[in-house]
């Protein structure tokens, strides 16, 4: 490509608007440019960047048995109605509705849509698994939406779903795409992590994340010095995950509706010898937001459960810190409900804390915990954050922080969307039962971003191979020096045959042409300058900064 026919608009000036490294580069190096708050035109050579990316994922997706497909960005509203998250999912969802007064979502995920194709679709054991994904523009309402790509209100993304008759099928699919996940991160040349996370919005049980490690990264991840466990950090309190709990959603409704905020009125709700209740309580640890979820199996748990709220209002009181019971949460809509969603998304909690009880079965209630086992609720005093030094959970090593940003996310969602969305299957037996589902996201244009914070110097980014939007960027000093004009022009030609190449034939100063290539990031740089007549150019490596002169016959050789 002549990079006078294309449209790479360069700025000298760092972007005022811009506060981290990849935003202000994207910018100055005329990959993107914002066309309202989060929403952005990515230029060619971002485009190209992405196409690379894409064509990695997919490489890898389709390895691991994925089949793309493309579904519409435009959902209509029964379909949220019936999984509940029409309610549930809050301001991130883009609404709209059409000329008939009908109601539509522009899709933020594909959960819903992909559980009616196949519900319809697919009515027998024989059929599954089945493993579909999209990469598609996603959109969210982020209600900050910042550091340019990263965090978009619209993003490209790559999602893929998997249905199962067994858990075991779903366990086996979910580790092979956690393995095709490692493969493409490390194929884009990023440093990256898998951690545990949190299920959040999503419903799910087991569930990871990959995180570049970046100072700017918005997730803190601990992770062991020693050993492979990592996790983020709203998942390594004291205590660990929240998995399901088992009553009445009109419930949750019910504590809304009668406005039951107060302490009291919610233990006075709550003490009615419910099952498996769950309660959830907000307050600060630590200048920290925390979500306190109890699960309670027995009635005694109940009690015990009772005495918690009492204990940590007291004791809240007593340090004079700021405290609100904001609803309980009796009910399975999934892992950790949609009140608690809703509370999490109303109040920007910064971790969710479970206090323990009657949590009696291997991975339900929580994992990471020892089954079998009647814990004692935790309780307030006793709460307390993951730090860097502690003994790491697994026994070995210790603690140490990072930073991370999150670029993909698998998680096991077992029956919780096809229960709800009614998406059956009959087995060999002829009985219907719920398919079981896993998804799998990879932020396609986040991971863009993420690749140009990690790699990049004081003159620009440095593309890894793999993803560069050109492998050679062949510069003419001066277009208008005959012996030079024509040599970059076969130049342009033979390279041109085996490797990307973007010329830069403009009319312009070489100072300009330099620092715009260095801005760029191009692994390779072809400089044709006086020495053009007597065959000789100069190579020089982006990333090593090392520059060696070569013999035009040699060139390719050298270029690799
Ligand atoms: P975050 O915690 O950053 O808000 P998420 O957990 O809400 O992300 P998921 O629902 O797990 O995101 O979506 C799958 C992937 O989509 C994420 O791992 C991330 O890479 C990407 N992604 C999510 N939100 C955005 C966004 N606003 N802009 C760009 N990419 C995004
Ligand atoms: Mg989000
Ligand atoms: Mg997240
Ligand atoms: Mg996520």
């Amino acid at each position: 490509m002549k990079q006078s026919m294309t449209l790479i608009p360069t700025l000298r000036e760092v972007p005022a608007d811009a506060d981290v490294k990849s935003h202000k580069l994207l910018l100055r190096a005329g990959f993107i440019r914002q066309n309202a708050s989060g929403i952005y035109s990515y230029l060619p050579l971002a485009k190209r960047v992405l196409t690379k990316i894409e064509s990695i994922v997919r490489e890898e997706m389709d390895k691991a048995g994925g089949v793309e497909l493309l579904m519409p960005a435009l959902q209509q509203a029964e379909l949220w109605q019936e999984s509940g998250r029409w309610q549930s999912y809050g301001p991130e969802l883009m609404r709209l509705h059409d000329r008939h007064h009908r109601e539509f979502a522009l899709g933020p995920t594909h959960e819903e849509v992909i559980t009616s194709l196949v519900r319809d679709e697919v009515k027998s054991y024989k059929r599954l698994p089945l493993t579909l994904y999209q990469i598609q523009t996603k959109f969210r309402d982020e209600k900050r939406p910042r550091f340019g790509l990263l965090r978009g209100r619209e993003f490209i993304m790559k999602d893929a779903y998997s249905f199962h008759s067994s858990k075991e099928s779903l366990d086996e699919v979910y580790d092979r795409i956690f393995k095709a996940y490692s493969t493409i991160f490390s194929r884009c040349g990023l440093n990256y992590r898998a951690v545990i996370a949190d299920s959040g919005a999503m419903g799910g049980k087991d569930t990871h994340e990959f995180m570049v490690l970046s100072d700017i990264g918005e997730d803190t991840i601990a992770y062991s010095d020693t050993s492979s466990y990592a996790a983020n950090i709203e998942m390594a309190p004291v205590t660990a995950t929240y998995v399901k709990s088992g009553e009445a959603q009109q419930k949750i409704e019910k504590v809304k509706t009668e406005n039951k905020k107060t302490i009291a009125e919610v233990s006075e709700y709550l003490n009615v010898n419910e099952n498996q209740c769950i309660k959830s309580l907000l307050f600060k640890v630590d200048g920290r937001q925390v979500l306190v979820l109890v699960r309670g199996d027995h009635e005694a748990n109940d009690i015990k459960l009772k005495n918690l709220f009492e204990a940590s209002t007291v004791e809240l009181a007593e340090a004079g810190e700021t405290k609100e019971i904001l609803g309980c949460e009796v009910g399975s809509v999934g892992p950790v409900g949609v009140s608690n969603v809703e509370i999490i998304a109303d109040h920007a909690i910064e971790a969710i804390v479970n206090g323990v009880c009657g949590a009696n079965e291997e991975d339900y209630h929580f994992i990471n915990v020892n089954p079998g086992t009647d814990f004692e609720v935790t309780r307030y005093a006793d709460i307390r954050f993951i730090q860097e030094g502690d003994p790491s959970p697994d026994g070995q090593g210790n603690i140490l922080f990072a930073k991370g940003i999150e670029v993909g996310h698998v998680f096991k969602l077992g029956t919780r969307y096809s229960e709800a969305m009614e998406a059956f299957y009959l087995d060999e037996g002829g009985k219907s039962k719920p398919m079981i589902m896993g998804c799998y996201g990879i932020g396609v244009s986040r991971t863009l971003s993420a690749i140009a914070e990690q790699f990049n110097d004081d003159r620009g980014i440095i593309w890894p191979s793999a993803v560069a939007p050109y492998h050679v960027h062949l510069i003419a000093v001066n277009m208008k020096d005959e012996a030079q004009a024509s040599l970059s022009e076969e130049l342009y030609e033979s390279i041109g045959q085996q490797f990307e190449i973007l010329f830069d034939d403009r009319q312009e100063r070489p100072g300009v042409k330099f620092a715009d290539s260095d801005l760029i990031g191009i692994p390779v740089r072809v400089t044709v300058g006086k020495k053009a007549m007597d065959g000789i150019v100069e190579v020089k490596n982006r990333k090593t900064g090392e520059v060696i002169e070569v013999q035009t016959e040699k060139l390719l050789d050298t270029i690799q």
